[in-house]
């Protein structure tokens, strides 16, 4: 069986199925001899519970930070207020009944005129009003609660949980979080994610999908599920009730596969990507969007190392305004604060077409019109996209670099334009900052003159992805010849250390962005050669950073 969430905190669990268990302590009404000394009583369980409140209020401020931990200094407000607390007296003087029973009257008839109001927000107190006084009832009584407490690694299903019952939980055994509140501004998604325990908020405990597909609509199912194993998948908001065999399986390497990154996220973050015997090399990130940007910096990239930004111009109807080029390099740049961020112009073609431009069919598309060749040819699109880059240039840490390049000519004439897109911009009055300027080696032409690009520019990036499919003339996207597309072939190496030798030559800085930059082979081998940068996807970066770190 399978139940469908929102993921309010993404990771995976398996784990047995445990529901929340609210049932509220038995009060019985007494009669007692001695109201005042039971007043008393009722003042001191006030006194204990703010205590239990400050600590767990210390305890958030730890697990789940300032903001969050707020929400039980509202809660310890309650054991202040005097119409609760006016209110028990009153029926343990008059009644002369014992405190428990005028806290639960009390409850009850609050909770009833609360009920009444329209005010949402103090509908959703009663709640908490419930939650706070059950625990002075749990403190009168003075009886240890063991709800709640798990031996083995359990998913927690609830219909709901207020933000004191995640926080007072012992969470040594929970693994995740599966509840049916929808909103994601709920304690439970806020406070899941702060603790990173895996969530689902907005599961449907009432209707789900059976193993022929379909949707079945009972009273809570909750109930059957306990003690069931489960899969909570919070990357697609799957959870899966009694998984087979293989779903286990599967999900079991992810999760490994997850916590060795995370052990490694831990280890190798803010450390320095240097070799043992200090060579420093610059760690990139390559990105597609602005979404990457958060990817980058959680895995502790020094930038992002090439930016695709044809992404920006593919699936959608007509090319970017330069006002929304500008907005977007702007963003991302800033998002950066101060990282470098290296945006190549539009590498369309080939693989990544763009319907509106009509580029019309070819024969050999990557071997045809793409990259720099539709920049120069195709001037307005190509002067806007610099113009929207120098423009949010001034806004962060911002080079340039151009694609598929083949010749000394193109980059001569990519630098006039830049120049005139620069005069044009300040006769406008608009800021910019003088933009480092590079190329992609990604054509056996431009390792072959690289001493004379080199010359040129301010810095080339490798690219072995192309550098490969035009060398060995396989075509990357070609399965049926994938064994001829070999990123590691020696001639790809040799090109490598070539372009690298001839950059350092004439005082260029040279990097790589290619896939096989990941690969621990070739990351020693590049590191031998002297690179400057490297820059793969996001979560390669700490791992080259690793292998690179044990290197001598
Ligand atoms: C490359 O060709 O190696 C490269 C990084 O660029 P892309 O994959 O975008 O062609
Ligand atoms: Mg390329």
């Amino acid at each position: 069986m399978q139940l469908k969430g929102k993921s309010a905190c993404t990771g995976y669990s398996i784990g047995k199925i445990a529901i929340y268990d609210r049932t509220e302590t038995k009060v019985v009404r007494k009669k007692c001899k001695d109201p005042e000394a039971e007043i008393e009583r009722f003042e001191q369980a006030i006194a204990t519970a703010k205590l239990e409140y400050e600590r767990l209020y210390e305890k958030a401020l730890k697990e789940v930070g300032s903001n969050n931990a707020s929400i039980f200094k509202a809660d310890m407000v309650l054991l202040d207020d005097m119409d609760y607390i006016e209110s028990v007296t009153n029926i343990v003087r008059t009644q002369s009944v014992n405190a428990e029973y005028a806290v639960a009257i009390t409850i009850d008839n609050f909770a009833k005129m609360m009920s009444k109001l329209e005010d949402a927000y103090i509908k959703d107190r009663i709640k908490d009003v419930r939650e706070v006084y059950n625990k002075v009832i749990e403190i009168l009584y003075k009886g240890t609660c063991h709800k709640n407490r798990y031996d083995e690694p359990v998913i927690l299903l609830a219909e709901d949980l207020t933000p004191g019952e995640i926080v007072r939980l012992d969470k040594t055994n929970i693994i995740g979080f599966v509840v049916s509140e929808t909103s994601s501004n709920s304690h439970t998604a806020i406070l899941s994610k702060s603790l990173n325990i895996p969530a689902l908020i907005g599961v449907d405990l009432y209707g789900y999908v059976d193993e022929n597909g379909n949707i079945s609509i009972t009273e809570s199912i909750a109930p059957q599920l306990e003690g069931k194993t489960a899969i909570l998948d919070g990357h697609s908001g799957r959870f899966i009730i009694d998984p087979t065999d293989e779903e286990i399986e599967i999900y079991n390497k992810r999760i490994s596969k997850e916590n060795k990154n995370k052990k490694l996220l831990n280890l190798m973050k803010g450390k320095k990507t240097v070799t043992r015997s200090g060579r420093v090399v610059g760690l990139y990130a390559n990105i597609n969007n602005e979404k990457d940007v958060a990817a980058a910096l959680l895995n502790d990239a020094e930038g992002a190392g090439l930016y695709r930004s044809e992404y920006l111009f593919m699936e959608r109807d007509s090319a970017p305004s330069e006002e929304e080029q500008f907005i977007m390099y702007r963003r991302m740049a800033e998002s950066l604060g101060g990282r470098k961020l290296i945006i190549r112009t539009a590498d369309i073609g080939a693989d990544k077409q763009v319907s509106y431009l009509e580029l019309g069919k070819e024969e050999n598309p990557a071997l045809g019109y793409r990259g720099i060749r539709i920049s120069l040819d195709k001037r307005e699109l190509f002067e806007t996209q610099l113009r929207a880059v120098y423009r949010a240039s001034y806004f962060g840490n911002i080079s340039i670099m151009f694609p598929m390049i083949t010749s000394v000519e193109e980059v001569r004439e990519v630098k006039e334009i830049t120049e005139r897109v620069k005069k044009g911009l300040k006769d406008e009055g608009y800021p910019y900052k003088d933009c480092p300027i590079g190329i992609m080696v990604e054509t056996p032409a431009a390792v072959m003159i690289s001493d004379l690009l080199a010359k040129e520019v301010d810095f080339f990036s490798i690219g072995t992805n192309d550098l490969s499919q035009y060398t060995l003339a396989a075509d990357r996207t070609n399965l049926r010849i994938q064994k001829y597309y070999n990123p590691h072939h020696e001639s790809i190496l040799r090109q490598i250390k070539m372009t690298i030798d001839n950059a350092h030559a004439n005082d260029c800085s040279v990097g790589i962005c290619g896939e096989i930059a990941s690969d621990a082979e070739i990351v020693r081998k590049l590191v031998e050669y002297g690179i400057d940068d490297i820059s793969v996807t996001p979560t390669n970066i700490l791992v080259v950073r690793e292998i690179i770190r044990n290197m001598e």
